[in-house]
């Protein structure tokens, strides 16, 4: 029986408040707390549970600080924004609350992410007596598990890891983003990273690509190298790896408009004057493009996310691909919520399950790789994210 703070009613917020509600023994009271009130308590009237909501800006410390020491949550999960990463973690440190994020800090004026801010509150987290989960979504989250279960049961050591991210779905719609606009963007835009021999090496934007056949009739598509934030903690905690890479499908029509919008400055994250007054214009983009959320009722087709790893096992080469394959419009039927949402709010609540049932503990800042995996792919199972893994 436990208390949950779930901060930011967005697309994700909203999956986690779900998936939380249909837990009521681990998740015996829920409070959802945004930026926007209206938001938390559209929320609120879709779930036949009582769901507490507060308004909060989690940017504001004292202010959150107040809440938590309001409502007495044993863990807060942040579904917010990875601006608001360090100032929860603090408002957390400072009340002596469990913390878990899905996604790692990112200095708003700057597009870069890496786990050293975070993992930098090791200490103080453990001094408190505290724990901190980081990346329990799907990519990072699941996947991170992913790699520690073929770790456990598939392999004696693994040397390379492509982690694959497809959305095979079709909104409809000429251009939006199936998570928040202006981190899906920044994200994109950025130079792709990868691991190899213990350096990291830089490609430019999307400049790597390739086919993968995707199975249970997905089929092929090309598949673009980035970096994403699991290949830092992966390559940190499974120090044996070689070589890390993450990849992911985008459409011919999404890469031509965010190429358009990029020629024409509108990903820019550096303020610019107009009419006299200061304006970001990936901001002033993300006003203009539908709200991830909406996307919902509108999206068909399925995801495919998942590992490809190599690697040995009783002396020889082995090949290993688990992934996991799920239905936009099953999701909305749920939750009412796209499924880039559902993989990522219900793997959330999963996290917060293993925390709060104690299957995870630890005192300290934590990646989900360095817990046993196995308690949590059995929930997978049970709470709508099935996988499935093949030797190849
Ligand atoms: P949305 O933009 O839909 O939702 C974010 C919510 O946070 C909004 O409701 C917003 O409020 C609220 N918020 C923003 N700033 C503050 C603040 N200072 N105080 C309180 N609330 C605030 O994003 P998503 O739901 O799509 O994404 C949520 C998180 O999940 C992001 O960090 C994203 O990177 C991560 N993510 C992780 C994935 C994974 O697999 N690991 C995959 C997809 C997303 P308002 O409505 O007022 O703007």
């Amino acid at each position: 029986m436990s208390r949950v703070l779930i901060i930011g009613a967005g697309g994700v917020g909203q999956v986690v408040t779900h998936k939380c509600a249909q837990v009521p023994d681990v998740f015996s009271k829920i409070c959802l707390a945004s930026r926007t009130l209206e938001k938390c308590e559209k929320i609120a009237t879709q779930i036949d549970r009582h769901i507490e909501t507060a308004k909060v800006d989690a940017d504001n410390v004292p202010e959150l600080s107040a809440l938590i020491r309001r409502f007495r949550p044993d863990v807060v999960i942040n579904v917010a924004l990875p601006y608001q990463d360090l100032h929860i973690m603090d408002a957390c440190l400072e009340t002596g609350v469990d913390y878990l994020d899905t996604a790692n800090y990112e200095p708003p004026d700057e597009a870069r992410f890496c786990y050293r801010w975070q993992w930098d509150y090791h200490d103080r987290f453990k001094d408190r007596g505290l724990m901190a989960l980081l990346g329990s979504g799907f990519d990072p989250g699941v996947t991170n598990v992913f790699c520690a279960w073929a770790q456990k049961h598939h392999f004696d050591e693994i040397s390379e890891i492509d982690i694959i991210d497809c959305n095979a779905g079709d909104h409809g719609q000429p251009f939006a983003t199936n998570f928040n606009p202006e981190i899906n963007i920044r994200e994109v835009t950025a130079k792709g990273r990868f691991y190899e021999s213990g350096k990291w090496v830089e490609t430019d934007p999307l400049s790597v690509s390739k086919e993968f056949d995707f199975p249970e009739g997905i089929g092929p598509k090309k598949i673009y190298l980035m970096y994403h934030e699991e290949l830092e903690s992966i390559v940190r905690h499974i120090p044996e790896v070689q070589k890390a890479r993450f990849w992911m499908t985008f459409s011919d029509n999404y890469l031509n408009h965010l190429k358009v919008l990029e020629n024409v400055g509108m990903t820019r994250i550096d303020p610019v004057i107009y009419e006299g007054r200061e304006i970001i214009p990936l901001k002033f983009l993300k006003a203009l493009l539908p709200d991830p959320a909406s996307l919902g009722p509108l999206t068909r087709g399925r995801t495919c996310i998942g590992c490809l790893i190599r690697g040995k096992k009783d002396g020889k080469d082995k090949t290993y691909y688990i992934y996991n394959i799920c239905d936009h419009e099953k999701c909305y039927a749920e939750v009412r919520s796209q499924a880039i949402s559902y993989t990522t709010g219900t793997s959330a609540m999963i996290g917060a399950m293993m925390m709060l049932t104690q299957k995870w503990r630890g005192k300290g800042v934590f990646n989900m790789e360095q817990f046993d995996p196995d308690p949590f792919m059995e929930k997978l199972d049970l709470h709508g994210l099935p996988w499935t893994e093949v030797v190849l």
